[in-house]
């Protein structure tokens, strides 16, 4: 009997990490289509400190970064995301 159990609790084991390793599986595709859906969003859908209001995204002259500008408060910052980020 505790043979069996024994066996039954590996099998047990076995399925746990299984199902563990398929849970994770899922979480990482799960994340990598969340960051793939949330980065451009918060790179184009970013809010101005001052006024709290969308602004506008574009590269800056040497087309290597992201930055946001507010036509209400004539500012501009650097959303230090690299253009080459994949
Ligand atoms: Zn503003």
């Amino acid at each position: 009997m505790a043979v069996v159990s024994a066996v039954g609790g590996s099998l047990l084991c076995k399925k746990g990490f299984f199902v563990v390793g398929h849970d994770l599986q899922i979480a990482s595709s799960v994340f990598v289509v969340a960051a793939l859906v949330y980065l451009p969003y918060q790179l184009f859908n970013v809010k101005c400190p001052k006024c709290g209001m969308k602004t506008r995204t574009e590269k800056d002259l040497t087309q290597s970064r992201w930055l946001a500008n507010c036509n209400d408060c004539n500012i501009a910052w650097d959303l230090e995301m690299g253009a080459n980020r994949k």
